[in-house]
């Protein structure tokens, strides 16, 4: 039995108006709208929900929204446009095209640590595609929850897209309906949920999940490279949500006659950037909850793990912050080096050689993103060839997150399906495949009654 919020998303959908052109352009810019009228806002909430600066939440939030919808405006007329297939010639006389169709009524779930760009990014897609959606906001993340479910319907048409609000049982409810698509960004944990949930309806699903993602860092030699490296690496460790992203680095691997002139470039990026001082650090988000906040100091605080702090280790509870943390080899058997850890603890494992990063990670579950500083072209061509990841970027971090020409997905354990920039549009179309033929040149030898004749064509 369909909710009343479903019978008006599914009227509204088969009432044709979401397809057209005019509409999807109109709601695209109502999100430009809405993000331009509310960023103090957006601000706040993200300050209350998780600590986030205003120039971080503009960087990852605001910003990466506004920069898919003008991409999408941009496009979307050429991503509709039906494409025309050449046929061979025993179809003669046909033609053929491939026409993107919406699939209907999309269910979106967000996680907490990119609470607005996860939720609006992916509903970016729905809406270029032409589809109705329902937003599910993370609980985690109750300003920016409230902020959503108080702005979406007041900016975009309210009969087409929705935002429901709630935990674990208003999440179970939206998934015992039947959706004509999930897209869920969250832990593998709640997407074997979603998973067997959507097996009921035969539901298609993009799990957007995350991981242990790897940084190679391979011995540079030039004292540039050697700065910049630390630079970006700290900012890939700590610089987007204080490490709880899913595409942060989650542990560094480096030869062992490198990793002290690594730490103390990486210590003296942290100091810069965030200060010394667990009481006074600045440019820093908070942990997301007392949850997490535990979950991270036990990680540390396990007296096999303890011993191989080398930098940080102080927290400040009261404000749910965790310094900037690393480890020198911690035990690999520990569940810091098990589990994602989602958090400002960066684990460093030394190597004899670094060409042992790829058995290294070619033995764990494929990471969502893997990083590799080098300026090795074969050790680069190494890694491209032997390894698998949803993403692969050298010598940077978490940037390729930005990317609209590039597909953003994970593999294996990480997730399945992608989306950005003309990958969305597609994740959330069916390509309906359209063959006209014309009465003439009717062949007889493909009709029975079959013949020996025939059997010889
Ligand atoms: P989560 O799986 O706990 O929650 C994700 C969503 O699922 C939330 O909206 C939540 O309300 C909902 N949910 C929770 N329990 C549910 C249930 N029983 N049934 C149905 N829905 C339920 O994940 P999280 O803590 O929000 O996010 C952290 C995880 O997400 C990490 O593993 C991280 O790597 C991953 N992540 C991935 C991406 C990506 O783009 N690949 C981005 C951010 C986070």
């Amino acid at each position: 039995m369909e909710t009343g919020y479903l019978r008006e998303l599914r009227q509204s959908f088969s009432s044709g108006r979401t397809r057209d052109a005019a509409w999807r352009k109109s709601q695209l810019r109502a999100i430009l709208r809405l993000l331009d009228e509310n960023e103090n806002q957006i601000f706040q909430a993200l300050q209350r929900d998780l600590g986030k600066h205003p120039i971080e939440v503009y960087r990852d939030e605001i910003g990466v929204v506004k920069k898919s919808v003008t991409y999408a405006l941009s496009c979307i007329d050429k991503w509709m446009a039906p494409k025309k297939n050449q046929l061979p010639l025993l179809f003669f006389p046909s033609r053929a095209e491939v026409r993107p169709e919406p699939l209907g009524i999309i269910l979106i779930f967000v996680s907490w640590n990119f609470p607005i760009t996860l939720a609006l990014d992916p509903l970016v897609g729905a809406i270029s595609a032409g589809n109705t959606v329902v937003i599910k906001p993370s609980e985690l993340s109750p300003e920016t929850s409230a902020f959503l479910a108080r702005t979406i319907p007041a900016y975009l048409d309210r009969k087409a897209i929705k935002v429901i609000e709630g935990g674990t049982d208003i999440a179970e409810n939206l998934l015992q309906q039947k959706w004509d698509k999930i897209f869920f960004t969250g832990s593998a944990r709640v997407a074997r949920i979603v998973m067997a949930a959507a097996v009921t309806h035969l539901t298609p699903v993009t799990l957007e999940l995350g991981g242990k993602c790897p940084a190679i860092v391979d011995s540079l030699s030039a004292t540039l490279d050697l700065k910049v490296a630390a630079k970006r690496l700290a900012a890939g460790k700590w610089g987007a949500c204080c490490g709880q992203a899913c595409i942060a680095i989650d542990y560094i691997l480096v030869e062992q006659k490198f990793s002290s002139a690594l730490i103390e470039l990486l210590k003296k990026s942290v100091k810069r950037f965030y200060g010394e001082n667990v009481k006074n650090l600045k440019n820093l988000s908070t942990i997301v909850n007392k949850h997490h906040f535990n979950r991270l100091r036990n990680l540390m605080e396990d007296p096999a793990v303890a011993a191989s702090i080398v930098y940080g280790g102080e927290v400040d509870e009261e404000n749910m912050i965790i310094q900037p943390t690393i480890l020198l080899d911690p035990p690999l058997d520990a569940e810091i080096m098990q589990e994602e850890i989602f958090g400002p603890l960066l684990p460093i494992i030394t190597l004899d050689n670094i060409k042992d990063s790829i058995e290294f990670i070619n033995s764990r579950p494929k990471p969502l993103a893997l990083y590799a500083f080098t300026k090795d072209d074969a050790f680069k061509k190494q890694i491209v060839a032997e390894t698998s990841s949803g993403s692969l970027t050298f010598n940077d971090t978490v940037i390729q997150f930005v990317c609209d020409d590039l597909p953003f997905g994970g593999v294996g354990l990480s997730g399945f399906g992608r989306y950005h920039g003309k990958y969305s549009f597609d994740a959330f179309s069916h390509e309906k495949a359209v063959l006209h033929r014309s009465f003439y040149l009717e062949l007889e030898a493909r009709h029975p009654p079959w013949n020996d004749f025939k059997l010889r064509f």
